[in-house]
């Protein structure tokens, strides 16, 4: 297959842009790939492979050099979280939501207390940070949580249980979004806080650890807070605005789940390629078929696409366009669809072969459903962008 079609990433590419994409390339291809087989049967990660990231500076590649980031921009850091995600699915979402959620949270929002305290130590790849905002009962309507923080001296009382939570256990720490005002309209979007909460915390309980069918060693935990004192210096920002912070940093997580996608069906899209060219029937490599043809052209087409309309919502972001919340939800809306596509047809392509674990097409397959469903599921991004329309 071309180097062209997969290496290529959104628009010309800055020697600097080339560099980052190649060194998350090569880790991915030596340390990561020739394991993720492995990690989704035992649903494991090693938190070796956390500490290596780090010493990459894969965990602050947004962050400014001054608190020890890469200070990259947003394509840059797409282009290498997909490489990572071309290696495996579940490495790339703990990087991407440590990178695009809680360390963005706590630049844009945190004391310079708080920025030495918690950002330099997760840039540095010491600290693994979690984003809990979604509960059992609280999904798609965030805004209905009930997770809640009760003032006292010195600090907030939190109690409440939060789901699905991404380096949940892994994780040193939380973001954690809590309710601090009844008086408010409970559905509005103001009166919620969020939290630093450490994982070590006293009252920090952890609960079940999702079985789930892909991305099965990306852990995924419930976690409760059984009166779990946070300091005053651990509240971010504005007591009140806790929901406001979150829902604008997950405007930077789409983008992140997006290059994801992409990662996925490239990496689909690359072993069907091949098996199309190895596999003989009638007397023929099958990639003879124009059926055949035509099923890859379209999967190679739908990769293309994501990968373009990511780089246009990357850029987006970073020149501050009035389009970027519309078009993060696009490109994730878009990659999420056209990975689920890519990987559907990957295994049609192998036939038989593409069923069983013994052929890797069968984990992506898996590893692509659920970029349609988190950090709001294809249905929101929908609501997102005919909002969008009419603003
Ligand atoms: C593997 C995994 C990891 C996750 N990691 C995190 C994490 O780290 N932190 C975190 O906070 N959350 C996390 N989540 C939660 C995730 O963001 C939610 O699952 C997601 O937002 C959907 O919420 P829900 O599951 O409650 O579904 P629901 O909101 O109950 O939705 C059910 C169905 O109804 C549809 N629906 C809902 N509202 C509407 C509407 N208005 N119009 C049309 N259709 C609608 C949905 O699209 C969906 O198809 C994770 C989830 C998974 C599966």
């Amino acid at each position: 297959m071309p180097d062209t079609l997969l290496q290529t990433g959104p628009g010309v590419l800055s020697p600097e842009q080339q560099q980052i994409r190649d060194l998350a390339r090569q880790f991915a291809e030596e340390n990561l790939r020739p394991h993720a087989e492995e990690w989704d049967r035992e649903a494991h990660l090693p938190r070796e492979v956390v500490d290596q990231l780090g010493e990459l500076g894969f965990l602050g590649m947004l962050i400014p050099e001054e608190f020890d980031g890469l200070g990259l921009d947003t394509t840059t850091y797409l282009l290498a979280l997909e490489q990572i995600a071309w290696g495996d699915a579940s490495v790339a979402v703990a990087m991407s939501v440590h990178n695009s959620l809680p360390t963005q949270m706590i630049l844009s929002h945190g004391t310079p207390e708080q920025k030495e305290c918690w950002l330099r130590p997760m840039v540095r790849g010491e600290m693994l940070g979690s984003f809990a905002l979604s509960e059992a009962d609280a999904g798609s309507d965030a805004a209905s949580l009930t997770a809640q923080a009760t003032r006292t001296d010195g600090g907030w009382v939190l109690n409440g249980s939060k789901a699905w939570i991404t380096n949940g256990g892994f994780g040193d720490l939380v973001l954690a979004m809590c309710r601090t005002d009844t008086s408010e309209d409970r559905r509005g979007s103001k009166g919620i806080g969020c939290f630093i909460v450490p994982t070590d915390a006293d009252g920090y309980v952890l609960g079940k650890k999702e079985d789930k069918m892909g991305q099965r060693a990306s852990e995924t935990v419930g976690i409760s807070f059984h009166d779990l004192f946070v300091p005053d210096d651990q509240v971010l920002g504005d007591p009140g605005m806790g929901l406001i912070y979150a829902l604008q940093a997950l405007n930077g997580g789409r983008l992140g789940i997006a290059a994801v996608a992409t990662g996925i069906a490239t990496a689909a899209l690359e072993y069907a390629v091949r098996y199309a060219d190895e596999r003989r029937q009638f007397g023929t490599p099958i990639r003879q078929f124009q059926g055949m043809q035509f099923k890859l052209a379209n999967m190679a087409t739908r990769v293309e696409a994501a990968r373009a309309l990511l780089g246009r919502a990357a850029a987006a972001k970073d020149s501050g366009d009035a389009a970027a919340t519309q078009l993060a939800s696009m490109a994730k809306l878009f990659a999420s669809e056209a990975a689920m596509y890519v990987t559907t047809e990957a295994v049609q392509v192998f036939g038989g072969y593409g069923y069983i674990k013994e052929y890797p097409v069968e984990r992506l397959f898996r590893d692509a459903k659920v970029t349609e469903i988190y950090e709001g599921t294809s249905e929101i991004q929908r609501i997102v962008i005919a909002r969008e329309l009419y603003r």
